[in-house]
C-alpha cells in the first residue's frame, strides 16, 4: 500500500516537472515572441540593380517587393532597375530609428 502510493506521488511529480517544462518553453519560444526578437536585431534589406550599367543600391524593402522584380528606373543611364536580393541585416537599437 505504501509502495503504490510513494509511486503514485512520484507519478504527479513527473507530470508536474513535465507541465513546468512545457510552460517555459512556450513562454521562452513562443512565436510572437521570437519574431519580436528577430524584429528588434534586423531589418530586411534590398539590393536593386540596374541591368544596364550595373548601378547598385541598398534599400528599405517594400511591400509586396521580390527578387527579379524591376523596381523602377535607373537614376543614372534610365535603364531597369532589378531587385537583385532581399536579406535580413543586424542592426543596433540605435539605428533603428534612421530605418524607414
Ligand atoms: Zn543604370
Amino acid at each position: 500500500m505504501n509502495f503504490i502510493m510513494q509511486f503514485e506521488s512520484l507519478g504527479i511529480l513527473v507530470l508536474f516537472l513535465v507541465l513546468l517544462l512545457l510552460l517555459l518553453y512556450y513562454t521562452v519560444f513562443s512565436p510572437r515572441r521570437v519574431l519580436k526578437r528577430m524584429n528588434r536585431l534586423s531589418a530586411l534589406r534590398m539590393e536593386v540593380t540596374c541591368l544596364k550599367c550595373g548601378y547598385r543600391e541598398v534599400r528599405g524593402v517594400e511591400k509586396g517587393v521580390y527578387v527579379g522584380m524591376v523596381i523602377g528606373k535607373c537614376s543614372r543611364c534610365g535603364g531597369d532597375l532589378v531587385v537583385h536580393s532581399i536579406y535580413a541585416e543586424k542592426i543596433s537599437p540605435s539605428e533603428r530609428r534612421y530605418i524607414t
